[in-house]
């Protein structure tokens, strides 16, 4: 290792996602989306069947981000 490299620090979250958990109708699988604003059909990975999903409003979604601050409000404390 080269003695010019300088010690990382810790990197604090540029952005936040909301991840939405959908039910495999078929096998019962959890298949994690993110917030997925429009209408879709998924294929689940497991048995490979397709279904449709039910959309998150997008406002819901803001809405939380924004009060995350985009994630900077999340941060643990021993890292601000
Ligand atoms: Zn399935």
């Amino acid at each position: 290792m080269s003695k010019n490299v300088k010690p990382v620090s810790p990197v604090k979250p540029k952005s936040v996602e909301l991840v939405f958990v959908y039910q495999c109708p078929f096998c019962r699988r959890e298949l994690t989306m993110i917030a997925p604003t429009v209408a879709a059909i998924v294929q689940c990975d497991v048995c490979g069947k397709q279904f449709p999903v039910v959309p998150v409003e997008e406002r819901s979604v803001a809405y939380v981000k924004i009060m995350l601050g985009n994630g900077a409000a999340a941060v643990d404390s021993d890292y601000m």
